[in-house]
């Protein structure tokens, strides 16, 4: 391993964002090690890195310590149960990463000196009533839903790094991060994007929540690490939302995945889920003026490029 290179942890590095934000570190000439439990991660999303020498991985559960040798410049804490499905079906796991997790990777960057990134989340605005959300928002949450074991860790994840910032010095930063979508989502994990992209490539009904006038806004997922990465390397520490505003309703994007696969599939209303949010959309004001980021692939191209992935995912030919 070159020795000038700097080392990033990523904790939940074999999810769909942190194997991407690995990807763009890696050819940023970091050294990375990566850990994750595997409990919503999947090891074929850091296959590829396989033989790499500049990219270790590590199996571990970071709501345990976490214990590592060797200088750290950066520590990214990605991992967390981020579906509402997934989050629904693993809520102590949730509370526990965002929580007790969070702790041990602040703890890791204080040990190290290192800087700290939290993955935190829009749900942190809950069912919003402000509209776009700006990170000023307090947010609408309802604490003990059954959206509440995500939203509150997230909330008490901001809270312990901005205490570990102002208590002990370290330099944190925190990304709001908004509905995102690509390449490595998985196929069953519930959300919105692969859940319409599989039923449209395989003919079956778009399962839409409610009457789809709820509103989402999403990013494609390079463009998000590209500002999850500026923040890293920047001096701001209060929460920066980083999402696309392009916002649509659920029905609508619906139709769009049926226009874009040129699937016959029909539309099959269920019931809205608890909770669900009614309307999100980031506004982005700060991450333009500290970051000098936003967004760059337009919807149609980043869906074309998710499409083609489950399309090849699920060996269905064009
Ligand atoms: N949704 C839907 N059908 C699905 C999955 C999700 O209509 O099969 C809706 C869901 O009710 C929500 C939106 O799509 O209003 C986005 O849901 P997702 O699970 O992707 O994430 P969220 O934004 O709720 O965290």
């Amino acid at each position: 391993m070159g020795t000038q290179k700097k080392t990033a942890v990523v904790t939940g590095a074999a999810g769909f964002l942190g194997s991407h934000l690995t990807d763009l570190l890696l050819a940023k000439g970091y050294r990375v090690v990566g850990i994750d439990n595997l409990l919503t991660g999947n090891v074929r999303n850091i296959e590829h890195l396989a033989g790499n020498r500049d990219f270790k991985f590590i199996h571990h559960d970071v709501t345990n310590y976490i214990y590592l040798p060797g200088e750290v410049h950066l520590v990214f804490h990605m991992a967390s149960p981020a579906s509402p499905i997934d989050y629904l079906q693993l809520p102590i796991q949730t509370l526990k990463v965002g929580s007790l997790g969070t702790h041990n990777a602040l703890g890791l960057a204080k040990a190290k000196g290192a800087t700290f990134l939290l993955a935190s989340t829009s749900e942190c605005y809950g069912d919003p009533l402000e509209h776009p959300q700006k990170e000023t928002y307090w947010g609408n949450v309802n604490p003990v839903g059954p959206r509440g074991v995500y939203d509150e860790a997230k909330r008490f994840a901001e809270a312990m790094t901005m205490a570990y910032h102002r208590y002990h010095q370290v330099d944190t930063k925190i990304v709001r991060i908004f509905n995102t979508y690509g390449p490595r989502m998985r196929l069953e994990d519930g959300r919105v994007v692969p859940a319409f992209i599989g039923q449209a490539l395989q003919g079956r009904p778009l399962t839409v929540f409610g009457d789809g006038s709820q509103t989402r806004s999403f990013c494609y997922v390079s463009d998000l690490i590209d500002g999850i990465y500026r923040l890293s390397q920047g001096d701001y520490h209060e929460p920066v939302n980083i999402g696309n505003p392009g916002e649509m309703t659920v029905l609508q994007f619906a139709n769009k995945i049926l226009e874009v696969t040129g699937s016959k599939s029909v539309i099959d209303f269920r019931p809205l889920p608890v909770d669900d949010p009614k309307v999100r959309r980031p506004d982005i004001t700060l991450a333009r003026q500290k970051l000098g980021w936003e967004p760059k692939v337009s919807f149609d191209e980043g869906i074309r490029k998710t499409v083609t992935y489950f399309r090849n995912f699920l060996e269905i030919p064009a």
